[in-house]
């Protein structure tokens, strides 16, 4: 089956920006998240995001693809509508299980469910629906409009059928894939948050300014972000709940949160989405 429209569960950081990326490569999108105000917010991101890509001759006619966009907060607009559903709520196993299971019984047979988790198994994820087949990962990234990978996750028991569709579908959203079989934090977040983590470390123990760590990754090894930065990008929030998931399940504490990094996000600064993380980014919100 062809796919026209794809349904986006949740409007946040990578909600909207996956919204934003399948509109922009000709996709219908129906976008759902839980309140009104969540879902206005994520569509004034996108309408926002793509002007300021419009000034920059990066797309023609912001608004066309705008208008390509539908926010709701009713799960059936997306159920009835979408043929591929890409879930990108909070880093949570229950609640990524309660939407899977709604998911499952709601959307036909054939659509395909895909989750945006960074690090928690599919498997899991997919084990309280009665269709495993058509649950895998597909990992983007932030921002997903820029970030040219997908990283798709197999399940136990995904398909292979439901594996080349994924393959397609980021073909289609000009993005390259990889296939990674599911163990806890894949092939990206496994080595992402090791280093994330231990930079937060680093400025804890007075090693250096967090601006002159991310100068040492940038210029002293070629990454295009310093780590410190990259967590601010991502949201120490997801961060934390990522890392101690990983502490967990892969028993070391290379991912374990250093305190300087959870009292931050105790205090509410998770980074560029509320304005200050380890830099300030009020002129970014
Ligand atoms: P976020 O907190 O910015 O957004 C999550 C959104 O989900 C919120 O708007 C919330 O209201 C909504 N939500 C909660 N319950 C819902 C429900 N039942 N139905 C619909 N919407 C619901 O989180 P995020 O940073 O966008 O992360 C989303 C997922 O993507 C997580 O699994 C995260 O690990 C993963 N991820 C994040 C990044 C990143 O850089 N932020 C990168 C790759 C993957």
């Amino acid at each position: 089956m062809a796919v026209r429209v794809i349904g986006i569960i949740g409007a946040g950081t990578m909600g909207n920006g996956i919204a934003q990326l399948a509109a922009q490569n000709g996709f219908d999108v129906v976008m759902r998240d839980i309140e009104d105000d969540l879902v206005q917010d994520g569509l004034d991101t996108i309408e926002r995001n793509l002007q300021e890509a419009e000034e920059r001759d990066i797309i023609d006619e912001a608004d066309v693809v705008f208008e390509r966009i539908t926010g709701t907060t009713e799960l059936k607009d997306v159920t009835e509508n979408a043929s591929f559903i890409i879930e990108a709520v909070s880093e949570d196993m229950d609640l990524k299980q309660e939407i899977f299971k709604e998911l499952d019984t709601e959307a036909n047979s054939d659509v395909v469910l895909g989750s945006n988790t960074s690090s928690l198994s599919i498997t899991e994820i997919a084990s309280v629906t009665d269709n495993p087949e058509r649950v895998l990962g597909t990992h983007f990234f932030n921002p997903p409009v820029k970030m040219k990978l997908v990283e798709l996750i197999t399940g136990h028991n995904t398909s292979s059928e439901t594996v080349e569709q994924a393959e397609k579908l980021a073909t289609d959203f000009g993005r390259e894939s990889i296939v990674v079989d599911d163990f806890p934090g894949f092939a990206t977040s496994r080595l992402g948050l090791v280093l994330g983590m231990e930079a937060a470390r680093m400025v804890q123990e007075g090693v250096a300014s967090p601006e002159d760590i991310d100068t040492a990754m940038e210029l002293g090894y070629n990454h295009p972000m310093g780590p410190l930065k990259l967590g601010d990008y991502n949201g120490w929030d997801t961060r934390v709940k990522v890392g101690e998931y990983l502490a967990e399940e892969l028993g070391s504490e290379v991912y374990r949160p250093p305190q300087i990094v959870k009292k931050m996000v105790r205090a509410g600064d998770y980074g560029v989405k509320t304005g200050e993380g380890f830099y300030n980014w009020d002129e970014e919100k």
